[in-house]
């Protein structure tokens, strides 16, 4: 349990003075609260305070919570911030609607004190973790998966199972096509927000637990299949490059955007935990990479041998 510092804001929307009371009894000995009546005036709140944490209810007049949660997602200040539906809506539909617009947790009305508590406390103790974990610099700040160092740690990991296993492991080196470009037409904050949308995809597209994303510098991303051929690799390879080519990505000015990935595979059994081939194993992936652009990106290449 976090203990009265005081050092998490919590925004609560609700338009009944009394719920607010008693969310605000419950809350304020330990943590900062914002209060808002309404649904933009919640969204206004998120987009100045940058709160933690958001206790949303769903029935309110003029905007619902399921239409604040929605914007919350568009902007890229306040789309990573955890939401929490307290709602008097019971049924498994709404809840499953409530999960599936983003929201972290679903609390019925009438609710009782100690589990908002407790969920409340669970959400800001994850909060805090992955603060912790940007601290010590192994997640990129900006699309929160992976950095290089973190890839760089896993794969270490990786590599020496799949030495004890005899088992191979995949490589996905992926770069944005004319990046540049999109920058120089859209902006850089949307070009920010193109890419926190790409490591989202690729993140999705994932199926394995083991299956490991990473952010490697710039419009760069590389992906580690452990376990996993060439043939598995293809496929992932395949879906991604589709799964990005088909997303649409809004603009503030409702501009309908486009993105396409170049990809090169690399796929080996690792014999020995040699530097020198480990650094192989990446660079014939950036080499197969290298050819995709060059015979004309939006595709992926596997490399040779
Ligand atoms: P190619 O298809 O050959 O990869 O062309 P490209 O334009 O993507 O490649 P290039 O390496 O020339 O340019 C990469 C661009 O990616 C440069 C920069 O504008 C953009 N970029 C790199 N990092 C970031 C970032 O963190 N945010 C934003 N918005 N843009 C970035
Ligand atoms: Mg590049
Ligand atoms: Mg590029």
């Amino acid at each position: 349990m976090i203990e009265t510092q005081k050092e998490f804001t919590i925004l609560i929307t609700d338009d009944e003075k009394t719920n607010l009371d008693i969310l605000g009894s419950i809350l304020s000995p330990v943590y900062n609260l914002l209060i808002a009546r309404n649904g933009l005036r919640a969204l206004e709140l998120a987009e100045e305070h940058k709160p933690d944490l958001i206790l949303l209810d769903v029935l309110m007049p003029e905007m619902t919570g399921f239409e604040v949660i929605v914007k919350l997602k568009e902007s890229s200040t306040t789309n990573n911030i955890p939401v929490i539906f307290i709602t008097g809506l019971t049924s498994a539909e709404d809840e499953e609607k409530g999960f599936l617009l983003g929201a972290v947790d679903y609390i019925t009305k009438p609710f009782k004190q100690a589990i908002v508590k407790a969920r409340v406390n669970t959400h800001i103790r994850i909060v805090d973790q992955i603060r912790t974990i940007e601290l010590i610099g192994l997640i990129d700040p900006l699309t929160k998966i992976s950095n290089r160092r973190g890839f760089e740690n896993r794969l270490n990991v990786e590599w020496n199972r799949a030495i004890r296993e005899k088992t191979p492991i995949s490589i996905l080196v992926m770069d944005i096509d004319n990046f540049k470009g999109y920058n120089d037409t859209y902006g850089h904050q949307q070009g920010d927000a193109a890419l926190k949308i790409f490591a989202d995809i690729s993140t999705k597209t994932l199926k394995r637990a083991v299956d490991f994303n990473a952010r490697w510098g710039g419009e760069e991303f590389i992906i580690l299949l452990p376990g996993t051929d060439i043939n598995g690799a293809t496929d992932v390879a395949e879906r991604i490059r589709k799964n990005i080519e088909g997303v649409v990505i809004p603009t503030e000015d409702g501009v309908e955007t486009q993105v396409t990935v170049s990809i090169g595979l690399h796929s080996v059994i690792p014999t020995t935990c040699a530097v020198a081939q480990i650094e192989e194993f990446i660079k014939k992936a950036d080499q197969a990479l290298y050819k995709a652009k060059s015979s004309g990106r939006n595709r992926f290449v596997i490399s040779e041998g």
